[in-house]
């Protein structure tokens, strides 16, 4: 029987009312048979996530030695929980050991990761599942990374003969055998293990959204949602900003194929986004899959006659930026011209000038220009590179609309197309480009 992984965020995890809605949906198809939980969210906007909770328990440790008071609204928020449920569950007990474990403990990780631990107990007993410690399963590396082989086995190992199991998202086990979480929003991660190891038919990201949009927003009213995308492309999305999945969470289920879908759990009847690997992957018919962007970056424009034919210049230039730690993220080049773009937070600390510098000794470029508070805008879509006219579109539309475009690259992949606008024309860029390809009778 094909097997589902169903990983459910902060959430769907706020209060019991949520939690019954989450019971239904795992009991209404019996494919869903892994669950990975979050911490609980926000129930209001205002209230403070579970996670928020547990890091403040940890700096009132850190200060006085206990966490009694911060850790009296965690135990708070759980005991509600239980009493919504109407669950016939010592809470209490778990409660007392946890707070009595991260005093003994002392770990920010471990202090941090409890929120998962006790959401997936409480879960586990509302669908009458397994409870599989992640401690047991997930582990990383001596690098820190995540520990692949020795997961997947573990994994396979805590669900074999079980029918319905819960893990904790966020947090496995480090090489020290202490408890180590993720970065922040990391149970989506665990969600894509889980679903690697069992070879998942899917895996299910149930949020409080019904899937992606083709932008953000806080820019365009009511942008339209993606129904499919592709791995390649939430990639370039997700790394220009646009704020969707924990991006590192694609790479497991990415690896084995695995298709993913955004679910949600307030509205389970809607679509949602699927997210496919390119294998499985059929343009939904639009040009334009989505746009997304950031504010803040300099570029550093270099010309020199004859560039081209310098053997070595490029890398002469590169080293320099290298040489302070510094990574760039695009290379717009023409033939005696290059530019560099790079984050302006990434060059603090006298690092311009002392690139600039490197760069006119290294080079002794003709001209060596700074242009800052540089916005990207990338737009992106598989269908770009097969429909003629489309980049034509999109510069035109930003000029009808006087945005003067600064930069311009277009990946090798021909999957996106990235405009450098001033920071103050960001957000209309953005409209414009979301007009021409998603406005009325468009794509
Ligand atoms: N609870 C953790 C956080 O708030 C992890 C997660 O929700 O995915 O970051």
């Amino acid at each position: 029987m094909a097997v589902k992984v169903c990983k459910f965020g902060g959430t769907s995890m706020a209060d019991g009312n949520v939690i019954n809605g989450v019971k239904k949906i795992i009991e209404g198809d019996r494919e869903r048979k892994y669950v990975v939980v979050s911490a609980p969210g926000k129930r209001y906007s205002g209230d403070t996530k579970v996670t928020d909770l547990l890091y403040a328990c940890q700096d009132e440790l850190e200060a006085f030695g206990t966490c009694k008071k911060s850790f009296a609204a965690v135990r708070a928020r759980f005991i509600s929980i239980v009493k919504e449920l109407n669950l016939d569950f010592d809470i209490e007990s778990i409660l007392i050991e946890t707070e009595r474990r991260i005093e003994s403990e002392k770990s920010r990780d471990f202090t941090a990761s409890r929120g998962e631990y006790l959401s997936a107990q409480v879960v586990a007993r509302v669908l009458g599942a397994k409870f599989i410690d992640a401690e047991n399963v997930i582990f990383f590396g001596e690098s820190g990374a995540l520990d692949g082989e020795k997961s997947y086995k573990a994994i396979v190992e805590a669900v074999k003969d079980c029918d319905l199991a819960v893990f904790p998202g966020f947090y496995g086990r480090g090489v020290d055998g202490r408890v180590k979480t993720f970065s922040r929003g990391g149970s989506d991660i665990s969600g894509a293990i889980v679903a690697r190891a069992v070879n998942a038919s899917l895996y299910e990201n149930w949020t409080d959204v019904s899937g992606f949009l083709a932008c953000d927003p806080r820019i365009v009213d009511s942008p339209k949602r993606i129904k499919r995308i592709s791995y390649k492309e939430l990639r370039e999305l997700s790394y220009m900003g646009a704020n969707v999945l924990h991006s590192e969470s694609i790479f497991p289920v990415r690896k084995a194929n695995i298709p993913i879908v955004i679910k949600n759990t307030f509205r389970p009847e809607d679509e949602g986004t699927e997210i496919l690997p390119s294998s499985r992957y059929t343009p939904s018919g639009n040009i334009v899959t989505g746009i997304a962007g950031k504010k803040n970056f300099t570029v550093i424009f270099i010309e020199k006659s004859l560039m081209n034919s310098e053997v070595g210049f490029i890398a002469k230039v590169l080293e320099e930026v290298a040489r302070e730690g510094v990574s760039i993220e695009h290379i717009p080049s023409g033939i005696d011209t290059m530019s560099l773009v790079i984050a302006s937070e990434n060059l603090g600390d006298q690092k311009l000038s002392r690139i600039l510098e490197g760069i006119r000794n290294a080079v002794e470029p003709d001209i060596i220009r700074v242009i800052e508070n540089i916005a990207l805008v990338a737009t992106v879509g598989h269908g770009m590179s097969s429909s003629v006219g489309t980049s034509a579109r999109l510069f035109n539309a930003i000029a009808a609309a006087n945005i003067n475009i600064k930069m311009i690259d277009q990946g090798s992949s021909e999957l996106n197309i990235v405009v450098g606008v001033k920071n103050e024309d960001y957000e209309r860029c953005i409209k414009a480009i979301y007009a021409e390809f998603f406005g009325k009778n468009q794509n």
